[in-house]
């Protein structure tokens, strides 16, 4: 499978910050055909980056994006306009959102609904909190987010999606999973999706990628696991030289 290495830039940088970034990135990384890199710019930024990311193999990706189609939703963004500026990803379920603009499951679900109707595939981001680890609780919260956030997903669309496993503990705080904690919460979520959705669905192939205070020294030993394949970046990605280094691990 082809990893992923993505980068969630969060509400951080200018659009001119957004566009030197891309520009480094295209010049080192244009060509690269055996990692897909993805980078998710603030929204102001889409455009710029859009038109910098034209042609090369590197991938463009919103953070968010609203359920609904069109509509009075005073400062939201919806799937079509993020499609009419060149995304092909959207973070989808980030903890971020969950926690801190309590996005629950069901309006999780509308959005992954939306976006595959729009035709952008959605980063669909699970994980437990610190709490829910100490309890025991991480496989039984996973698997409510994959049954809760994909209910009545195709098979055929469950595939396109790419999971991030993301436990909340870890991001932002320097904190990582070990490579072990990371794989065998990704093992477990292959074997949710099987159980919830069948063998159609596919699950041996589909990417599941890890989030969580990675940066250039952890990269590849959770890059080694069988079932970890590619790396959701936050404050890591920030610095394009930490980045490139995260990318060739
Ligand atoms: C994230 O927010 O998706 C993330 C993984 O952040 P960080 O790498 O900073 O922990």
């Amino acid at each position: 499978m082809k990893p992923i290495i993505a980068a969630n830039w969060k509400m951080n940088k200018t659009v001119g910050e957004s566009v030197l970034f891309a520009e480094r990135l295209s010049n080192e990384f244009a060509k690269m055909e055996d990692k897909d890199i993805i980078i998710a710019p603030p929204f102001t930024a889409l455009h710029s980056v859009a038109a910098v990311l034209k042609g090369s193999a590197l991938h463009l990706s919103a953070q968010n994006m609203h359920w609904d189609e069109k509509g009075a939703y005073t400062g939201e963004i919806s799937a079509g306009m993020l499609i009419d500026v060149g995304c092909e990803y959207v973070i989808i379920g980030h903890s971020e959102r969950r926690n801190l603009f309590a996005e629950k499951d069901e309006y999780i679900n509308q959005k992954i609904k939306t976006a595959f109707k729009m035709n952008l595939k959605p980063i669909f981001c699970i994980g437990e909190t610190l709490n829910e680890r100490n309890l025991e609780k991480t496989f039984e919260i996973l698997r409510r987010q994959i049954k809760e956030g994909l209910n009545n997903i195709l098979s055929d669309d469950i595939k396109r999606i790419v999971f991030a496993y993301e436990p909340v503990w870890a991001i932002g705080t320097g904190k990582t999973a070990t490579a072990q904690q990371a794989e065998e919460a990704h093992r477990y979520i292959r074997k949710a999706i099987i159980d919830l959705f069948g063998k159609d669905a596919g699950a041996n192939n589909i990417r599941i990628i890890y989030g969580g205070s990675v940066n250039q020294e952890n990269i590849a030993g959770l890059m080694d696991q069988p079932d970890i394949n590619g790396a959701l970046v936050g404050g890591a990605s920030l610095n394009f030289e930490s980045f490139a280094k995260i990318i060739n691990f």
